[in-house]
């Protein structure tokens, strides 16, 4: 099974890709997790996007689908995967069906979720720097206070979930990303999922959408 979230930033994909790599035992590619470690390890790929990222832009087309690439090489990705924050433009999504790239994908679920509550989901976010899980201070707080309940490590805030990128970062979606939808509507394998509902109302949704592409 091979598919993808796709919304705005903050709608939840990365919340519900955890659920979803449980459940079907495939891994998730979050472009964004790769480009952030990269920044982290300070490798030639996290030299060029630092400054994109922390403006809340998006990196270049040409080099994330090479991230994308280089990571489906991996054996866990013979059987499936879910690419979380890939594709986000019309060309990423272009170049990764061309014959030469032949990146599949069978299905596409997108989360709907309004500019104001993205800017209550992003600005109330926490995340651990060590390992990478997600908090929310009022939806999912740590159950360890300020700290990760998976490791310890002192929670965060991420550089580009500050109010004036958060306004950028939309900017960004609505132009760039939001047409995506239309892209994978016309071939017929878009299904939209109400966003704004519970965490665990919005896996339902999910789950049934991946149970009715299953039989
Ligand atoms: P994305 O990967 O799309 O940027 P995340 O999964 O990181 O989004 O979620 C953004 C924030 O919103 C996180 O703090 C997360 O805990 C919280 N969150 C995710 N889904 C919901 C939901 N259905 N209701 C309330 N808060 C949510
Ligand atoms: P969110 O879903 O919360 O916006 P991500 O972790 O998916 O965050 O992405 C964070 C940032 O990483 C983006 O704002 C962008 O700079 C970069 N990025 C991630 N995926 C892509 C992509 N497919 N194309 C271009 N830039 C990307
Ligand atoms: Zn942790």
């Amino acid at each position: 099974m091979k598919l993808v979230l796709l919304g705005p930033p903050g709608a939840g994909k990365g919340t519900q890709a955890v659920k979803l790599s449980e459940k079907l035992g495939i891994p998730t590619i979050s472009t964004g997790e790769i480009i952030r470690n990269a920044i982290k390890n300070e490798t030639p790929v996290g030299k060029i996007a630092k400054d994109t990222i922390e403006r809340g832009e998006l990196v270049s087309d040409e080099l994330v689908l090479e991230i994308v690439k280089d990571r489906l090489k991996d054996d866990d990705c013979k059987d499936g995967y879910i690419l979380d924050g890939f594709p986000r433009t019309l060309a990423q999504a272009e170049m990764m069906q061309s014959v030469e790239n032949n990146i599949g994908v069978d299905f596409v679920i997108n989360i709907d979720v309004s500019d104001d509550e993205i800017v209550s989901r992003l600005s109330g976010r926490r995340v651990c720097p060590s390992c990478g899980k997600t908090y929310h201070v009022v939806s999912l707080p740590s159950s360890c206070g300020d700290k990760c309940e998976a490791c310890g490590e002192k929670l965060i805030v991420r550089k580009d979930d500050s109010p004036e990128v958060i306004l950028n970062r939309l900017k960004v979606y609505h132009e760039l990303t939001a047409p995506l939808t239309r892209f994978y509507d016309e071939q017929k394998i878009l299904y939209t999922v109400k966003g704004a509902e519970s965490l665990d109302a919005v896996t339902a949704q999910v789950m049934d959408i991946v149970g009715r592409q299953r039989r």
